[in-house]
């Protein structure tokens, strides 16, 4: 676990991101957060909390409840545990510049036999989410087994926190955090 790349990509003395350090394994139930970014295009950034870092990912399409939507999710670098509570604006010019918003957050637990990164490792990762929007039982699966691929799915499991109608992400637009719209966390406010 390393947040070189994080780091690497990252101007600590313009943006408010926090540049973190990978921390020890936290004996709690891990988090999860899910970011809405507003950056050339607004997509979400599902993060695990995993050995003392956070796994994530880029979902263009953002999570959906339906079970039958199979969302792409790009693996990104990994991010420190700190960046669970960034909530601000990148500034222009700097990586990933725009807007990021807390858009859900809570614990999580892997559902899989093996431990997370062993999981990973192997392409597929059941986890349940205890959000303040997204609950019970999630999947990430790899496209391809082979390879440095960084695709992934992420697909809702058929549960009770299921729906296959509607659309979370228009009915609960706002902060999970600070109750803030997109356009408030754009405007400092
Ligand atoms: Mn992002």
């Amino acid at each position: 676990m390393s947040l070189k790349a994080y780091q690497r990509k990252r101007n600590f003395g313009k943006t408010a991101e926090p540049k973190g350090t990978v921390r020890k394994r936290a004996k709690r139930k891990p988090r999860f957060v899910i970011h809405k970014h507003d950056a050339s295009r607004l997509h979400y950034d599902l993060r695990l909390e995993m050995d003392g870092v956070l796994k994530s990912w880029a979902v263009p399409k953002g999570p959906s409840l339906n079970p039958a939507d199979k969302h792409l999710a790009v693996m990104v670098e990994d991010h420190p545990l700190d960046y669970r509570d960034f909530e601000g604006v990148i500034p222009e010019g700097e990586y990933g510049a725009g807007p990021v918003m807390i858009w859900d957050e809570g614990t999580y637990e892997v559902m899989d036999e093996r431990p997370g990164p062993e999981a990973l490792e192997h392409g597929a990762l059941k986890f349940k989410l205890s959000g303040k929007k997204l609950k019970g039982g999630w999947v990430l699966v790899r496209t391809k087994w082979r390879g440095e691929n960084k695709n992934w799915l992420l697909i809702k499991e058929k549960d009770d926190a299921a729906a296959t109608r509607g659309d979370i992400l228009k009915e609960e637009p706002n902060s999970a955090r600070s109750g803030r719209t997109m356009e408030e966390i754009a405007a400092g406010g």
